[in-house]
């Protein structure tokens, strides 16, 4: 092992155990958009997505390849029967004034905005331009989602990307993923379900995050569980191609079942170096999981067969969950799990039934600047909306003093549900979260 892959592993541990820690303080939320990042599954299965594409550009080095690196992407995909989750852009051609930064760093694509392919070379790569890639990604079964249509950050990031330009505005933030809604609806009838944030950069404003603005757009939010290393950047190529395959051989030896339900991350672009180890990778990656008996399917196929992360087919509670979900209730967390186990409070239950419709009136109050709720919460809480909404519809009773976090009892629960179904059935007293989920798939 090189020192610079020493460095970098221990760089990326080191992340990783902040990032957990953060994660360990973090209080959850229900929420109707949940943050995928592996679902659990008892099949083999598992989801790659590709980055920052289409691309029309060769593969660097070209190598055998003649076609545009997403050309090449899909035919290795489709030589294994696989289907790829292309994560595209719109167009970068607007990003500009800018110069490149450092090769090797962060900037290296645009000291203020990032560019793909490549600074200067805008015009061959996004799915404004790429309309022919876009169909033969569609055409070969593959699925396509937002990874903003302009790549500009939603907030600021002022570790490794302190000079970027970003939009700190959620009406920006949601208009421009409307023009790459509108261009993949308009002009490909594709409707897009899935995005991911740029750089995963998720605070837009005070009170606002990229979970309000992919509500307001019906969208989840796409995360990923397993580095592919096709961004890193290495001493030589056929170290980063290396890269690319070797912590997957090693995860599959170790455990052939550790790839199940995983989400691969994936460049459909040059790493920092300027380079596409993916392009020569891919296909040794695929030949470990279809030899592992694994099948590549897309991220919306993966969460059809399984929606969550610690619920899996045969849990108890996972067929209400998911039936509740596909009704357009909101059964999770946003870190996307279900917790069965646990109690469910009040607030929680406004959430699971009015999160969508309260997704507008969260995000113009915030705008507004109107205070707190009338019911005492404030006006960024995150059921704050949603606790409005099951008091205006005669769910609740009304009152100036809500405590969102009371558990939920049976009286409460009766009413919410007398008033939604015009029926009152008989509860006990305490129920668990996972058993309130089950009498609500019954009856709304
Ligand atoms: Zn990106």
């Amino acid at each position: 092992m090189s020192i610079v892959t020493k460095c970098i592993g221990v760089a990326k541990k080191v992340k990783h155990r902040f990032d957990a820690q953060i994660k360990a303080r973090t209080p959850v939320y229900v929420s109707p958009v949940r943050r995928v990042e592996r679902v659990k599954t008892e099949e083999r299965v598992v989801a790659m997505t590709f980055d920052d594409g289409p691309s029309r550009m060769l593969p660097n080095p070209p190598g055998d390849h003649k076609k545009g690196l997403t050309m090449e992407l899909v035919d290795i995909l489709e030589k294994y029967g696989a289907r790829g989750t292309f994560d595209v852009v719109g167009s970068t051609a607007g990003n500009y004034p800018d110069e490149a930064g450092k090769e090797g760093s962060a900037a290296w694509g645009g000291k203020k905005y990032d560019h793909y392919p490549d600074i200067g070379h805008d015009a061959e790569g996004g799915a404004e331009v790429c309309r022919e890639e876009v169909d033969r990604i569609l055409s070969g079964g593959h699925e396509i989602s937002s990874h903003t249509y302009a790549h500009i950050l939603y907030g600021p990031k002022n570790v490794v990307y302190g000079s970027r330009t970003y939009l700190g505005d959620i009406e920006k933030a949601v208009s421009d993923l409307e023009k790459l809604h509108a261009l993949m609806k308009n002009r490909h009838g594709y409707t897009i379900h899935l995005s991911r944030p740029p750089h995963y950069v998720d605070k837009i404003a005070p009170g606002l995050s990229s979970y309000d603005a992919l509500a307001l757009m019906g969208y989840q939010y796409m995360a990923a569980s397993f580095d592919g290393a096709g961004w890193l950047p290495l001493s030589t190529y056929e170290a980063e191609v290396e890269a690319t395959w070797r912590p997957l051989e090693r995860a599959l030896s170790e455990d052939p079942d550790s790839m199940k339900g995983q989400i691969i991350f994936q460049k459909d672009g040059f790493n920092m170096a300027r380079r596409t180890p993916i392009a020569d990778g891919l296909e040794i990656q695929l030949k470990l999981l279809t030899d592992a008996g694994y099948k590549v399917v897309t991220v919306s196929e993966l969460m059809e067969r399984s929606p969550f992360a610690d619920l899996g087919q045969g849990d108890d509670a996972f067929e209400a969950a998911k039936t509740l979900a596909e009704k357009g209730y909101c059964p999770a967390y946003r870190d996307n799990t279900v917790r069965p186990e646990t109690v469910m409070t009040v607030g929680e239950l406004c959430e699971t039934i009015f999160g969508w419709d309260a997704a507008k009136k969260r995000v113009d109050r915030i705008l507004q600047r109107s205070g707190p709720w009338p019911c005492g919460l404030a006006a960024d809480h995150p059921y704050g909306a949603a606790v409005e909404l099951a008091m205006e519809r005669g769910c609740l009773e009304r009152t100036p003093h809500f405590d969102p976090a009371a558990q939920l009892m049976a009286e409460p629960l009766t009413a919410f549900l007398r008033s939604l179904t015009g029926k009152t059935p008989e509860l006990p007293e305490k129920m668990s979260r996972g058993e309130i989920l089950k009498l609500l798939a019954e009856t709304l």
